[in-house]
């Protein structure tokens, strides 16, 4: 009898605990997915670009201002806010996307500028989480936050193919001169 009880007693324990990491993981799974598939909504371009006469959304600011202050040194010039009347689902004119040009406007970055640009990058995704950063676009490669072959096929994104808007070949096009961030909200 009383080893009877001991049994269910065990029993009921080791139900109660795996309940529990059932429980847990779940919650954690689905608190995963709503962040990535509805995150908290943006409160609008709301906040002065620094780099323009336009507007950012916060998050974009804070982004901006995180790289800006690493990489100040590396930095010939960083773009938020455009109109970008020829791409109309850019994130540019929403305020939320920023460029960084590691080099000069037009030109393949090389050497020292090359490898500030791949730093910036690398810094992007590294702080994807904190900066609530969406992609990064950088040497014809797509970075997305959480896709799932986010780091397949050379451990960098997938290949960039201009999207039918930009051509991929091009300095700027192919966004050899600049790091494009976009971010969620
Ligand atoms: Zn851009």
């Amino acid at each position: 009898m009383r080893t009877s009880r001991r049994v269910v007693l065990a029993l009921l324990a080791v139900l109660l605990l795996v309940g529990a990491a059932v429980a847990v993981v779940r919650f954690e799974a689905v608190d995963r997915i709503r962040e990535r598939v509805a995150p908290e909504p943006s409160p609008g371009c709301i906040a002065d670009d620094p780099t323009s006469s336009g507007c950012v959304t916060p998050a974009t600011l804070a982004a901006y201002e995180a790289v800006t202050a690493r990489f100040a040194g590396g930095l010939v010039e960083s773009t938020c806010w455009s109109e970008h009347a020829w791409n109309p689902s850019s994130d540019h004119p929403e305020g939320r996307a920023c460029d960084f040009f590691p080099t000069r406007y037009g030109t393949f970055a090389t050497g020292d500028d090359l490898t500030e640009g791949w730093a910036i990058a690398q810094y992007l995704r590294d702080e994807a989480a904190e900066l609530d950063v969406r992609y990064v676009i950088w040497q014809g490669r797509i970075w997305y936050r959480g896709a799932f072959f986010a780091d397949a096929d050379g451990g960098w994104g997938r290949p960039y193919d201009g999207g039918g808007v930009y051509d991929a070949e091009d300095a700027t096009g192919g966004h050899y001169d600049h790091v494009h961030v976009s971010i969620r909200r």
